[in-house]
C-alpha cells in the first residue's frame, strides 16, 4: 500500500532542538542541563500530500512544527524549501518568507486581536505583505469568509462573537488569505466537539484539493489523522520511529511503539477486532532520554542491544521506514511478518 511518489517541498534532515535548562537565578546560573525536545528527525513533505505527526503528548511532534517554521531556532539539522535551508533565515527573511509557510493552532482564540473585527484581523497580513490596494484586501477577506464557511456579516464581528468551530474557520481564514503553499496544523480539532471536527477535517480537504495545499498536521488523535493523513509520521521521544502511508500504518503497524499506540483504537481492519500489547509505563523524561532505543524502558520485546545502540531509520517495506532493531533483522531475513 504505496501513494504516488511525489516532488518533496520540505525535505527535514537531521533536525534537532535542545532547551536550555538553567538554574534558580534563571540564565545568571549558566546551564544546568539540556532537553531533547526533538533528536535527528529527518522526513519530506510532498507536494500537495497530508503528512501527519503522531505520538503522545510530550513525543516532540508540536516542537518539530514550530521549529521548522522558524518560531524556535533548531539546534542542529537543516529544512530545506527548494534551494534555502529554513533554519539559516534572518527574522527578516522569515518575515518574507511566511507568506509561504502558516501554521493553524489549536486554540485559534489566543491568536484573534479581541479588541479589532475580523475584518481587520483578516486583512492585516495582506497589509503586511503588501497584496492588494484597500478595496482589494477588503474583496479578498469577504472572498475568503465564504470559502471558509462563514457569512459576509462576520466581518464586522469581534472574535468574541463565534464559536468554537467558526473561530477554527476564522484560524483557517487566516491562514489562508495570503495563499500560502504548505499549512502546519497544530492540534486544530482537538478542542472541537466530535461533529464540529469532522465539519473542520472535511473543510481542510476541500481546501486542499481547491487551493492546491500541502499539509503537515499534528495531532494525538489517531481516527484524525487516519481520517485525514496521506503518510503518517510517528514520534517518541522526539524521536521519528515509524513512517508510512496511511493505510500501509494501520494494516500494519511494525515499530512496538506504534503497535502499542495503536492498541487504544478498536482495529477491524482484517474483518475481526485485533487486539495489541497495551503500553506500560510513563514517557520517560526528554531531560535524561534512555541510552540506546529511546522506547526499550517500555518495550515488551527490548533486548541488550536495543539499551545500547540506537536504531536507525530504515526502509524495510516499500515507503515504510521503521527504526527498530528487531524489525530490522525480520527484514534482512526476508520474513514474511516484520512485527516483533
Ligand atoms: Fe523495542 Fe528494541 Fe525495537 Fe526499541 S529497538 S522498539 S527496544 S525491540
Amino acid at each position: 500500500m504505496t501513494v504516488p511518489d511525489r516532488e518533496p517541498i520540505l525535505d527535514v534532515k537531521g533536525l534537532h532542538k535542545q532547551f536550555p535548562v538553567y538554574g534558580p537565578f534563571g540564565r545568571l546560573s549558566g546551564v544546568r542541563a539540556r532537553v531533547q525536545a526533538v533528536t535527528d528527525v529527518s522526513f519530506e513533505l510532498r507536494e500537495g500530500e497530508t503528512y501527519g505527526l503522531v505520538g503522545e503528548s510530550g513525543s516532540g511532534k508540536s516542537t518539530t512544527a514550530r521549529t521548522l517554521l522558524g518560531l524556535t531556532p533548531a539546534t542542529k539539522g537543516e529544512v530545506r524549501y527548494g534551494k534555502r535551508n529554513l533554519t539559516k533565515l534572518s527574522r527578516e527573511e522569515w518575515r518574507a518568507f511566511r507568506k509561504e509557510i502558516q501554521m493553524v493552532f489549536q486554540d485559534p482564540y489566543s491568536s484573534l486581536n479581541p479588541r479589532k473585527r475580523i475584518g481587520t484581523i483578516l486583512e492585516e497580513p495582506l497589509e503586511i505583505h503588501g497584496l492588494g490596494d484597500a478595496a482589494e484586501r477588503k474583496q479578498q477577506v469577504f472572498r475568503i469568509l465564504e470559502i471558509v464557511g462563514l457569512r459576509p456579516e462576520h466581518y464586522f464581528r469581534y472574535p468574541h462573537e463565534f464559536s468554537g468551530g467558526q473561530r477554527q474557520r476564522l484560524g483557517l481564514a487566516r491562514a489562508l488569505i495570503i495563499s500560502p503553499r504548505i499549512i502546519v496544523c497544530d492540534e486544530p480539532v482537538s478542542a472541537l466537539d466530535v461533529s464540529i471536527q469532522s465539519q473542520i477535517l472535511n473543510l481542510l480537504k476541500d481546501l486542499q484539493r481547491d487551493m492546491k495545499l500541502t499539509l503537515l498536521f499534528i495531532t494525538h488523535d489517531l481516527s484524525v489523522v487516519r481520517h485525514i493523513s496521506d503518510r503518517i509520521g510517528v514520534m517518541y521521544l522526539g524521536r521519528l520511529v515509524e513512517e508510512a502511508p496511511t493505510d500501509g500504518l494501520f494494516s500494519e503497524p511494525l515499530h512496538p511503539y506504534t503497535q502499542a499506540l495503536f492498541s487504544a483504537v478498536p482495529d477491524f481492519t482484517r474483518g475481526k477486532l485485533e487486539r495489541r500489547k497495551p503500553l506500560q509505563g510513563e514517557i520517560p523524561s526528554p531531560l535524561n532520554p534512555p541510552a540506546g532505543c529511546v522506547f526499550h524502558t517500555r518495550c515488551p520485546w527490548a533486548v541488550d542491544r536495543c539499551k545500547r545502540e540506537i536504531p536507525q531509520m530504515r526502509e524495510v517495506r516499500p515507503q515504510h521506514r521503521v527504526a527498530c532493531h528487531l524489525v530490522e533483522e525480520q527484514a534482512d531475513k526476508n520474513e514474511p511478518s516484520l512485527a516483533p
